[in-house]
């Protein structure tokens, strides 16, 4: 409980600093502004949280950029938060003030649709997501509904766990997804945010890990983390692969991508975005039961499930630290490739 009154209280006349998508676009022509805006007031099940550290996500530059459709004018991005419960909603209990709490992507669900009551609530038709329907964590503060928020593991300081909330959870989904047999061999196209820390789960669990990326700080990140075999994106990977994960959003790689997989493999693709596939060749490609299937948000049991996963294997996200006031920098930083990683801003 003593924790959170070290942070400086709301201003007098109830504002916060907030950035916003005001006009998407490229990422160099200024998309995000900074706006100062009354302190979100908790309703019903909401809890408020005081940001600490928000992860920077490729999903925040897709929105940033335009590739993703604002749902609604001026939205602050963030959905990787960590951060102090400060405010409670009049029926909210599953908190209290002064927890540490997680806030993810998914920020709410209607619970009644076909796939919610099939347990695939990250399919669910009507849902919420923090920082594209809701207000984000590039903020001082933001709200999030008690039952969607997380519980967060004791042993991870709040710019190693902020990465985990989106990139991690995304990427544990994805490597589900990819249906690798035990012993087996994973491909990881792309190697950033979410792919480093897949690795060290897919690592962990005994895989052995391809890795195939541009960049050379990412390739050297890979290798430092054990990955059994570095190579370009293009590169055929050294024996042929039980599953593989597309994180990177080239649509120009599924096809390399796809023969690089054995009989029966599965290609997933981890991203929110997508450029265009090319044309495929069927035997080439899919023939022998190769599928190509895409990843799709996650539900809150995925999320428990890494974030247990994660304090147990001590995966351990490599960041690079921001200031909240540099949250363009640490974006346009991801466009250009100048980091390898993930970005956290700091509040
Ligand atoms: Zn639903
Ligand atoms: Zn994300």
């Amino acid at each position: 409980m003593s924790d959170f009154r070290r942070w400086p209280s709301i201003r007098q006349n109830g504002e916060m600093n907030a950035w916003v998508v005001h006009q998407p676009g490229p990422i160099d022509s200024g998309p995000l502004q900074r706006l100062e805006r009354q302190v979100p007031i908790p309703f019903g099940r909401q809890i408020r949280v005081r940001v600490t550290c928000c992860g920077v996500c490729r999903t925040d530059l897709h929105l940033a950029e335009g590739d993703l459709l604002p749902k609604r004018p001026d939205v602050t991005p963030g959905h990787e938060v960590v951060g102090i419960v400060d405010a409670l909603g009049d029926s909210a209990s599953r908190f209290s003030v002064g927890d540490r709490v997680g806030v993810a992507w998914l920020g709410g669900t209607d619970g009644s649709c076909r796939f919610c009551r099939r347990g695939q609530e990250n399919l669910c038709t009507t849902p919420t997501f923090t920082g594209w329907d809701t207000d984000g964590g590039y903020a001082d503060f933001c709200l999030v509904d008690e039952a969607f928020g997380y519980e967060l593991p004791t042993g991870i300081d709040d710019e190693h766990l902020a990465p985990l909330l989106c990139a991690g959870i995304i990427g544990y989904r994805a490597l589900v997804c990819a249906a690798v047999p035990p012993g087996g061999a994973l491909g990881i196209y792309g190697f950033g945010g979410s792919a480093h820390l897949t690795a060290q789960v897919a690592l962990a669990q005994g895989l052995r890990v391809h890795v195939l990326t541009r960049g050379e700080a990412n390739r050297k990140l890979a290798a430092e983390l054990g990955a059994d075999s570095v190579g370009e994106a293009q590169d055929a990977p050294p024996e042929p692969l039980d599953g593989a994960i597309l994180f990177a959003p080239a649509g120009d790689l599924v096809p390399s991508a796809l023969r690089g997989l054995d009989r029966g493999g599965t290609l997933a693709v981890a991203g929110i975005w997508l450029s265009d596939i090319p044309v495929l060749n069927y035997d080439d490609t899919l023939f022998q039961e190769r599928k190509l299937r895409s990843v799709t948000a996650n539900t809150r049991a995925d999320g428990e499930t890494f974030l247990s996963l994660a304090e147990r294997l001590g995966v351990r996200a490599t960041t690079v630290g921001y200031p909240m006031s540099e949250a363009p920098q640490a974006l346009a930083d991801l466009r250009h490739g100048r980091f390898s990683g993930a970005a956290v801003l700091h509040n």
